[in-house]
């Protein structure tokens, strides 16, 4: 029941008020039935469902709960329920503009903190004093305790009341204060997307937005306008009132539009703003209507209960029994019209319905054909490019004047441009079907060698990822018949290049191909993780990809299954899948085919290494660099490093560039990792490993290893993509993990891996001082963890402030300096000032990965760095890159991600 209420709690925290409703009231339904209603545990539950009822806007409702919630808990002392419920209290009053009943309460709730000692009520009552303040009160007054809220609230953890407080200082601090506001903004969308607030974070994005408005950076005021509608619409989504955000929103993209001097747009936007805030007056108003409506209604059912009571009276009077008659032939007249209005109202709803719908839909019709046509043309534009990077690559190749490693980099470069122009073509295809632009090639096959030769082409593949493949062609070796060879082939290869992807070892895959008469059918079947009934349906949507829960992230583009089923329909076919989670999948093909006498063009095989580079199958290309960790470990001094990528092609690059100084183990996914790491004699020295890969996905193999007592203390780096969201990689933590965003350098990769193999020396080293017994203790346990998250946090709010002083801190931390210099070394490897420096540097270099806008020297001034110049040295020490690089290379990641 704990575990429910700690639920419902969280729920409040999100603005999950309808789950937290149920929840607290199913509670309450099994405390009542054991007669447990009146317990300490009882009120607390009924105090969340009180929180629910006023963060639902059920006003009256939640004032009578509070009121109960008050005596009782009074009656049992329990004055932590008791100061909550005034705050709450507070809160409701305000809202209705109850001023002195409002500061009654609160000053009901601060005389039980100060009494108490309820520390851990305060900061919520200073965000409610701040506000109180800056409705009714004075404004220094609120931003005190909007300060008091956030200098407190990290230390209990309340995340909420830490984004609020962020809120608060946005709106008390003056506008002109704009580097300030900002950074709150800042951390404030960041918190409230921990929480998966989203009306908060639109809130946030939104005066963010207006923020670059007043600094007249319009392009990045439009990109935060956008982020602003997607958080307010999933806010709308998740039951929400967020309407009335994007109506603004979209008049403030309006006013930036003029400034840039797009009146058009300008003028849309505008448009689009006051329909938006006139649909909301309208739906305000019909509410009404239908509330005077119902009251007309309720005074017209009274009216007639009235009558038949006067009716009644009349029973026995003549002159009575016409009135009856009257007055029943007026209620039935007036019941028919109210009812032929209703119907009528209700059918003009639903035309509006219908006629919005159909709006929507070709909207969505003619965004998609944007998108597609989008895409095609882009990529037309790669092609010459990367023309121009194969030939010449090749020619070079071709001159054999390299060393080994040269070489060895050439041919990626070559292997990875292909695969592009492969990626490449498939979208132009795509695009060339749907415009019915692809024509059929036709000519006359011998079925049987056609299928084994190519279904041949991935035995070696098989081989080496240790799966059971096999093949049935049950064809007559002299059938012959009219093929698109080529079409043909790309449609086994997409479906058994995605097998072989999503096939663990010692998996199974089978293909049949069969011929029903006049129809040609292949079946590929695997025992892979199979797909989510969900994601069933769309498979073969262009650009889709399953994201069900649960599932890791493999990659890939999502072009593969549109294009086999495009070319199936080419060729009058079918095609379906059936899978089942867990079990695996089974895709059926088959089309008509006419049967011919002669073949006319022999057949040309593929080698196997294109297939690997045509379908990016990871496969060993040669690893040259890659050793067995057991049996170099003892001679070879060197750190091991294990290399978790999926990408044969930049596992190689990887390996190669770090074989000069460290032994390199690779793995193809986190669960081969997993088990590379569960067979090492030693352990690892770090860990480097990319996100997104079939079987084990990144972000699981990070959780595994990080609860994991032989693995825990194990630096990881992991590799991320410019759109992945940097914070479902909160298990990281400074000066032990770290991330690198693809595409990286070879210094880049080099002065990570350096610097935290260095911190992972000197922790190791005040272990064995801490512990000279040598017992096998982890470096980092579960309260050292905890520690450590309350560490980073208190430090992350306090960077720009003075309070960043060893003595200040070791203050705050109660515990001597000495103590906490050991403390910090043991966990993280680095002295205090390091680890200040290591935190200043990382949010400055998030501020630019998001596409901050900031000059270098704002930036420094921002991590609490006096002298740029010192900013920038210890920057490129860290990352291996100046901050200045990453001005210039990182695009705007906020807008690409939020779109
Ligand atoms: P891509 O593999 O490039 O993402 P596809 O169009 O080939 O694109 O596949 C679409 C999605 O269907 C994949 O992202 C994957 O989630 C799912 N899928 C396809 N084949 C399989 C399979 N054999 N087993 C499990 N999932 C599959």
């Amino acid at each position: 029941m704990e575990q429910e209420l700690a639920r419902a709690g969280s729920c409040l925290v999100s603005f999950k008020n309808d789950s937290a409703i149920v929840i607290t009231g199913n509670l309450l339904g099994v405390l009542k039935a054991r007669g447990q209603s009146g317990t300490p545990f009882g009120i607390r539950v009924q105090l969340a469902e009180a929180e629910a009822f006023e963060q639902d806007q059920r006003s009256s409702l939640a004032m009578q709960k509070l009121l109960l919630v008050k005596q009782r808990s009074q009656g049992k002392h329990l004055w932590n329920i008791h100061a909550r419920a005034c705050l709450v209290m507070a809160l409701l009053y305000e809202k209705v503009g109850r001023k002195e009943s409002s500061r009654e309460q609160l000053e009901l709730a601060k005389a039980d903190i100060d009494r108490y000692k309820l520390d851990a009520q305060y900061p919520y009552f200073a965000i409610r004093r701040s506000s109180w303040e800056r409705i009714y009160g004075d404004k220094k007054t609120a931003l005190f305790f909007a300060r008091e809220a956030l200098r407190t609230a990290p230390t209990y953890h309340l995340l909420l009341e830490e984004a609020i407080s962020h809120m608060l200082l946005n709106r008390l601090l003056p506008a002109s204060a704009l580097n300030e506001r900002m950074q709150h903004c800042i951390a404030g969308v960041g918190l409230y997307r921990q929480l998966g607030d989203y009306v908060g974070c639109s809130s946030m994005f939104y005066a963010i937005s207006q923020i670059y408005y007043q600094r007249k950076n319009f392009r990045q005021a439009l990109a935060y306008s956008d982020s602003t509608i997607v958080a307010a619409n999933q806010a709308i989504a998740d039951g929400n009132e967020k309407e009335k955000t994007i109506g603004y929103t979209y008049r403030l993209r309006g006013k930036i539009y003029e400034q840039l001097g797009l009146l058009d747009s300008a003028l849309v936007n505008v448009e689009k703003g006051y329909s938006v805030e006139l649909a909301l007056l309208e739906k305000g108003v019909s509410d009404k209507v239908i509330e005077i409506d119902a009251r007309y209604q309720n005074k017209y059912k009274q009216k007639l209960i009235e009558e038949q009571e006067l009716a009644l009276r009349l029973k026995n009077n003549q002159l009575g029994f016409s009135v009856i008659i009257g007055l029943l032939i007026l209620a039935l007249a007036v019941g028919l019209y109210a009812g032929f209005r209703r119907q009528r109202k209700a059918r003009q709803k639903l035309v509006a319905q219908n006629i919005l719908i159909q709006n929507q839909a070709t909207q969505l019709e003619n965004l998609d054909a944007a998108k597609s046509r989008f895409f095609a043309n882009v990529s037309h534009e790669l092609r010459t490019p990367l023309t121009l990077i194969v030939g010449p690559v090749n020619t070079l190749l071709k001159g054999n004047q390299f060393s080994e490693k040269q070489t060895l980099l050439l041919k990626t470069v070559s292997r990875s441009a292909r695969q592009l122009e492969l990626t490449v073509k498939d979208i132009l295809d795509l695009r060339k079907l749907e415009v019915g632009k692809m024509p059929l090639n036709k000519e006359p096959t011998a079925l049987e060698s056609f299928f084994r030769l190519h279904l041949d082409q991935f035995q070696s593949l098989a081989q080496w990822k240790q799966i059971h493949y096999s093949s049935d062609v049950q064809l007559a070796p002299e059938l012959m018949a009219d093929l698109d060879r080529e079409k043909c082939r790309q449609v086994l290869y997409n479906l058994l290049s995605n097998a072989f992807k999503f096939t663990p070892a010692i998996g199974k895959i089978e293909v049949t191909v069969k011929r029903h008469g006049n129809r040609l059918s292949f079946q590929v079947a695997d025992t892979g993780p199979g797909i989510h009934p969900d994601d069933l349906p769309h498979v073969f949507d262009r650009f889709f990809q399953a994201s069900q829960n649960g599932r890791s992230s493999a990659g890939g583009t999502g072009i593969g299954l549109a294009i086999c089923y495009e070319y199936t329909q080419l060729m009058n076919g079918d095609i379906r899948v059936e899978s089942k989670p867990g079990e695996g999948s089974v895709f059926y093909v088959s089309w008509p085919i006419t049967l011919t006498e002669k073949e006319n063009t022999p057949l040309t095989p593929l080698h196997i290494p294109e297939v690997v580079e045509l379908y990016d199958i990871a496969m060993p290309v040669g690893q040259p660099m890659s050793g067995n960790a057991s049996a170099e470990a003892t001679s070879n001094p060197r750190p091991t490093i294990l290399v978790v990528e999926d990408n044969a092609g930049l596992r190689e690059y990887i390996c190669l560039i770090l074989s000069d100084n460290y032994q390199v183990i690779t793995a193809e996914n986190g669960a081969v990792a997993l088990q590379k790491t569960a067979s090492a004699h030693t352990p690892f020295d770090l860990i480097l490993s990319d996100l997104m890969m079939p079987v084990m996905d990144g972000y699981q193999l990070l959780e595994t290893l990080k609860s994991g007592d032989a693995t825990r203390h194990t630096p990881v780096i992991m590799l991320t993509a410019r759109a992945e969201p940097a914070d479902r990689l909160h298990a990281l933590r400074i000066g032990v993990d770290d991330y690198l965003t693809k595409p990286f350098d070879e210094d880049e990769l080099l002065v990570r891996i350096a610097n935290l193999l260095k911190n992972q020396s000197v922790r190791r080293q005040e272990v064995l001082v801490d512990n000279k017994e040598g017992d096998a203790r982890p470096l980092l346990s579960e309260t050292d963890q905890e520690w450590l998250e309350a560490f980073e946090r208190y430090v992350r709010v306090n960077l720009a402030s003075d309070l960043l002083t060893v003595p200040a801190l070791s203050e705050t931390f109660a515990m001597s300096e000495s103590t906490l210099l050991r403390q910090l070394k043991r966990l993280t490897g680095l002295s205090p000032v390091q680890y200040l420096q290591e935190i200043r540097l990382n949010h400055a270099r998030s501020l630019l990965e998001n596409g901050t806008d900031v000059s270098i020297n704002m930036l420094a001034s921002q991590v609490g760095y006096k002298d740029v110049r010192s900013f920038s040295r210890s920057f490129k020490n860290r990352f291996g890159k100046s901050p200045g690089d990453f001005l210039y290379t990182t695009p705007n990641l906020q807008s690409k991600n939020t779109k």
